[in-house]
């Protein structure tokens, strides 16, 4: 890249999103990040994003807030430019059975993880269609293909990523953008951390490469489906799991 452009990282104060945000600042990115309401990690990113020697911006949004996430990426263009990368990273979980499942945990899963990626590609895509430039990376899970006990509605928000990404793919297109997924498996974060220990020793034999992924493995990545090294790739899910398919 000659000149720096703007990447937009969702989630990007802890987890796969920091990685993220760093990776593609050392890029050439200036890079906007939000997260939802931890604003010490949020300051530990910024450090790294710094250091890698992009400006940045970053504020609390929660992603599931349509208005709240048209100011951020209004903010975001006032202060560094347009948007020309979007990685939708943030997410949660609630895990339970179906039913054990609170029909709140329903909603706030589905709204944070697909709504909340709904309401960014939304809000940047027609400055990326008036411009004819603008690429896309969603966080999807391998639950989201293959389904997980415990996660009916962390696999139906992930699953509902990929078919939103395949149409939104399928319509920008023609103007030149290129919407992509990535689906990890088990990735060291504190969302894996938070895991009991007996459903990480079960998870790690189901690995073949017999370990967890690294953050800066899913940023490395993302970082090459961002790139014009991937001007042919579009509508894709790339599963990034240590060979759990096998
Ligand atoms: P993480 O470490 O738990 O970090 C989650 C990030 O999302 C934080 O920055 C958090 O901000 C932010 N966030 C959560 N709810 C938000 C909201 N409503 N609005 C704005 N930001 C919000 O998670 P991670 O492990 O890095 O996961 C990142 C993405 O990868 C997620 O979409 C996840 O589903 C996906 N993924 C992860 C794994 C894995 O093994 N780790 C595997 C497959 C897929 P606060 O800290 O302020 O809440």
């Amino acid at each position: 890249m000659t000149e720096r452009q703007v990447a937009l990282v969702t989630g990007g104060s802890r987890g796969i999103g920091r990685a993220v945000a760093v990776r593609l600042a050392a890029d050439g990115y200036d890079i906007a990040f939000c997260y939802r309401s931890g604003a010490d990690a949020a300051a530990e990113t910024e450090k790294l994003v710094r250091e890698a020697g992009a400006q940045v911006h970053h504020a609390p949004c929660d992603v599931a807030d349509f208005d709240a996430v048209q100011e951020f990426v209004a903010e975001t263009g006032r202060r560094l430019g347009p948007v020309a990368a979007l990685v939708n990273s943030a997410g949660v979980v609630r895990d339970n059975p179906m039913v054990l499942m609170p029909v709140e945990d329903w909603h706030t899963v589905i709204d944070t993880n697909l709504t909340g990626t709904f309401n960014f590609c939304r809000s940047v895509g027609f400055g990326f269609m008036k411009r004819k430039q603008g690429v896309i990376v969603n966080m999807s899970s391998i639950a989201g293909v293959y389904g997980h006990a415990t996660q009916s509605n962390y696999a139906a928000s992930k699953a509902g990523i990929q078919g939103m990404s395949a149409s939104l793919a399928k319509e920008v297109a023609p103007y030149g953008i290129r919407v992509n997924v990535v689906a990890p498996g088990f990735i060291e974060t504190d969302m894996t951390d938070r895991l009991p220990e007996k459903v990480r020793a079960e998870a790690l034999k189901s690995i073949p490469l017999r370990r967890y992924g690294g953050a800066d493995e899913v940023a490395d990545l993302v970082s090459f489906l961002v790139s014009d090294r991937a001007a042919y790739i579009t509508g894709e899910v790339v599963q990034i799991d240590g060979g759990v398919a096998l």
